[in-house]
């Protein structure tokens, strides 16, 4: 009943994605201080089908839009799910209980002294994983966001098994509330992350057949943050080709890269010296950048590895390594050219610079068969909206004017807007 109504709530409201208020106890401060700049809103609170708190058929349904002091003062709750009711009763003060509500307590922001300022006090640091940029100040060596997650109901709930439903771009899901909150902290990317994983190694060759090392491409638009190329590389080569009694490698968890036998990896820059060899060809020479093949030898003592790359077979030697990157996630940039039978694109802490429609465009059309998108529809969306990187003001023009002969002027015919 709440789906169809909510289903409703999407058409009516003009933004695809309009930020939800419940009883604004969260989001409204963060509007004020304008940590947030979202334009377009939908109230909730009073739809009667999210204001029911009820037992039906052995489920205790409790709707988004019953307040915390309804569920402390409820006799069912502290009857039969006591620590729903205490922790309503024990969070925030009584006036920000009386309005706050149930679906807002879960879906709360998480919390951080250096997110949650004014803009103008947040302009004189560089951006942090929360707002697109690569760093954490709170703690600056760590790779993804450290901002806390405060809900004292969400813990009750999650205690209780609690199960809730939601609607996604229109549609109506159902999940345990501990996935639902991992994936809403998703713009940390830690969710992105696991979930790229869990595709690449799981599903995806589970429900298409695919090999991951040889059909799946991760395409990060960054390098950098848990769903950046260096990051997921890391987690992939743990998942896909782990440590083993007899596989050798160069490099240990503290380097900054491992070279495994049987990893995937390219070539990141043009060599052109490098020799390779081919069984019933003639040897030749030149790797460029982008090159995609497989470690197939590891010599510990002479720090090399040999690589297969289609039928050319290369020898990196130890001074050549650095030319070499594990490449089970490599950049939208670095895949540019290619072409891989599916493609897994993690949407999910892009930094401002990086949001722009070509970027997305150049890692979705790489994918021949299957095109995957996680992470957040809001950073999707900005991605496809942001058209500024198609438009280029380069002066050519005047440069070209400038230089050309004054019999010339009056016949040059150049092109002035937006010249590629
Ligand atoms: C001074 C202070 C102290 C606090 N102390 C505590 C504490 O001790 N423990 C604790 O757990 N919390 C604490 N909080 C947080 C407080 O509980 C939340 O602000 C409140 O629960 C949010 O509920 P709301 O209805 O006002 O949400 P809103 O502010 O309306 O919304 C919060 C977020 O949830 C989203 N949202 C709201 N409703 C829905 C819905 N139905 N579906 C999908 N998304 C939705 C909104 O878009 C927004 O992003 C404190 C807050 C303040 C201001
Ligand atoms: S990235 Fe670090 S500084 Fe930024 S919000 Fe998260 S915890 Fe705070």
């Amino acid at each position: 009943m709440s789906g169809q109504v909510l289903s409703s709530l999407h058409d009516i409201v003009s933004a695809e994605h309009p930020t939800y208020i419940s009883g604004g106890t969260d989001i409204m401060p963060l509007l004020k201080n304008e940590v947030r700049d979202d334009k377009d809103f939908a109230f909730l609170k009073k739809i009667p089908e999210l204001h029911v708190l009820e037992e039906k058929d052995g489920e205790l349904i409790i709707g988004a839009a019953m307040t915390l002091t309804e569920l402390a003062e409820s006799a069912l709750l502290n009857s039969r799910y006591a620590a729903i009711a205490q922790a309503s009763s024990l969070t925030a003060s009584p006036q920000i209980r009386n309005i706050a509500t149930v679906g807002g307590n879960i879906m709360q922001d998480r919390r951080c002294i250096y997110f949650n300022q004014p803009h103008l006090w947040r302009s004189g640091l560089a951006c942090c994983f929360k707002t697109g940029g690569s760093i954490c100040h709170q703690i600056p060596n760590s790779p993804v966001c450290r901002a806390i997650y405060y809900s004292d109901v969400a813990t009750a709930l999650i205690a209780y098994e609690a199960e809730v439903e939601y609607i996604e771009d229109g549609e109506t899901h159902r999940t345990d509330l501990k996935s639902l909150i991992e994936r809403h902290s998703v713009a940390n990317g830690l969710a992105c992350q696991k979930l790229v994983c869990d595709l690449v190694s799981t599903r995806l060759p589970k429900a298409y057949g695919f090999d991951p090392v040889r059909d799946i491409q991760v395409l990060c638009p960054t390098k950098v943050g848990p769903t950046g190329s260096v990051e997921l590389n890391r987690r992939l080569q743990e998942i896909l080709n782990p440590p083993a009694k007899g596989k050798a490698q160069l490099g240990t968890a503290e380097s900054a890269k491992i070279l495994r036998l049987g990893d995937k990896v390219m070539q990141i820059k043009n060599d052109y010296d490098i020799t390779f060899e081919r069984q019933g060809a003639e040897a030749g020479v030149g790797a460029y950048n982008g090159d995609m093949g497989v470690i197939t030898g590891v010599d510990v003592d002479a720090r090399s590895v040999t690589v297969q790359m289609d039928d050319r077979k290369y020898t990196y030697t130890a001074d050549q390594l650095n030319e070499l990157e594990p490449a089970y996630a490599v950049t939208v940039h670095k895949s540019q050219g290619s072409e891989f039978p599916a493609v897994v694109l993690p949407a999910a802490d892009v930094p401002a610079r990086l949001c722009y429609r070509n970027l997305l465009y150049t890692g979705v059309t790489r994918a021949r068969r299957l095109c995957v998108l996680t992470g957040t529809a809001r950073t999707e969306q900005a991605m496809v909206q942001n058209v500024r990187q198609n438009m280029r003001f380069s002066g050519l023009r005047y440069l070209l004017k400038e230089a050309a002969a004054p019999a010339d002027n009056g016949n040059t015919n150049l092109a002035m807007e937006n010249d590629p």
